[in-house]
């Protein structure tokens, strides 16, 4: 029986485009289907950063952090393109709140020191944050960002010149698996390959059946940028990546990469869809504006409190907020990569590689089994 291709990779957004790139650069034959154009904006892999942390936090990532920036290195070599910038990383809030409490007690768990900042070596390293009396800061070395579309785009130049075949503006409808192979339908064509890996993002509700995953949602993440009075004190080389707790709620904030502005978001109660279509990526509610806004007032004086862009992305989310990674069943014919849950950017160059040895050997591990697919079904 003649095969399309080995492996068919359903969505090259993120996850996608590491597993088509690994995968060609093995020497499988693979074809990427992408519902849209390669690199488009509607995607969870936009708005130009990232947050890239071995954060004790996200202790959960930590074994695949510790191979992820190996990965990215490899994939700025083989393709040229800048994609991650170490800045070091701040978590700043009260001793007693739940963000520095938590990362404290996991560096020590860990066996490891927690490094400390005074408000006076903040003062002079990093005078941008207005800190709290009984804020207390920990410094995070192996902390940074990633820049999303380029890596995307890494990922598919580098694949495509080791042979990847991509059809894009073409959406995958139908999947039927049979014992030796499975048939990928669009809406004017039927493929056949011997396994498929699904990384359809936020679409995935649409692929996968819904009993698999009950409660699988999407959620929606803001992205907002503020203009800088001093556009180098908010550069790569003077402002870290940074996380905060104040007035109960948590900030995030990245150096400025463009046009002097500086994104600074905070994390609200997650507004949840079912479709990607439901979303509308155009009006932003004012309450949230308002929020944030007053927020870089107080926090960090050198920023303009006006929000001059946005970004309203998605992301799928599971029930539990770990992904799904692994084959769908003990064939091991479809194999899923989705539900990052909002965090899974960092860690995709070794998604990446999970996923075409799953494709290529049809080999399963055990290191997996607490991202199985099937595990709701179960409880
Ligand atoms: C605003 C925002 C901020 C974030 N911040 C961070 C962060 O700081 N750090 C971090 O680690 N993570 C972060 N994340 C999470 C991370 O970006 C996502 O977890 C990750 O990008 C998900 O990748 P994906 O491959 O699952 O989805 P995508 O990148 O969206 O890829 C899915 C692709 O599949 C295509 N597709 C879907 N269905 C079909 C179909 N049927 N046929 C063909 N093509 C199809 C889509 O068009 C899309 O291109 C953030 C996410 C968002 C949205």
């Amino acid at each position: 029986m003649e095969l399309d291709a080995q492996v068919g990779v359903v969505g090259i957004g993120t996850m996608g485009s590491m597993a088509l790139w690994q995968l060609a650069s093995q020497g499988a034959s693979v074809i990427g289907f992408e519902q849209f154009r390669v690199g488009h904006e509607l995607g969870a892999g936009v708005g130009e950063a990232r947050q890239f942390r071995s954060n004790y936090l996200e202790h959960d990532v930590r074994e695949i952090m510790l191979q992820a920036e190996a990965g990215y290195r490899e994939l700025e070599q083989v393709s040229g393109l800048p994609l991650l910038t170490m800045t070091g990383g701040l978590t700043i809030g009260p001793a007693d709140s739940p963000l520095i409490s938590e990362l404290v007690k996991r560096i020590l768990d860990a066996g490891d020191d927690p490094v400390f900042l005074n408000h006076k070596e903040m003062a002079e390293r990093f005078p941008q944050h207005e800190l709290d009396e009984d804020d207390i800061v920990v410094w995070n070395e192996n902390s940074g960002f990633v820049r999303p579309e380029n890596t995307i785009a890494a990922a598919i130049l580098t694949a495509r010149a080791a042979g990847a075949e991509i059809v894009e503006g073409c959406e995958i409808t139908d999947i039927e698996e049979h014992p030796d192979h499975v048939l990928l339908r669009s809406a004017d064509r039927v493929w056949r390959v011997r396994r498929v890996v699904l990384t359809a993002g936020p679409w995935i509700w649409r692929v996968l059946p819904k009993t698999v995953v009950p409660g699988g949602d999407l959620g929606r993440l803001l992205l907002t940028w503020f203009p800088s009075k001093d556009h180098e004190l908010f550069s790569p080389d003077h402002f870290p990546t940074f996380t905060r707790y104040a007035f109960g709620t948590t900030l995030y904030g990245l150096p400025s990469l463009w046009s002097g502005t500086v994104r600074v978001g905070f994390a609200g109660p997650r507004s949840r869809f079912s479709d990607p279509d439901e979303l509308n990526r155009i009006i932003v509610p004012q309450n949230e504006i308002d929020t944030i806004q007053g927020l870089v007032a107080r926090l960090i004086p050198d920023l303009f409190p006006i929000v001059v862009r946005t970004g309203t992305h998605l992301d799928a989310y599971t029930p539990d907020g770990q992904p799904l990674i692994g084959p769908l069943d003990s064939s091991g014919n479809i194999i899923a990569a989705a539900g990052f849950s909002g965090r899974g950017f960092k860690m995709a160059p070794v998604i990446g590689k999970i996923l075409a040895e799953l494709a290529v050997e049809g080999a399963s591990r055990t290191d997996l089994f607490r991202w199985r697919p099937r595990r709701f079904e179960e409880s």
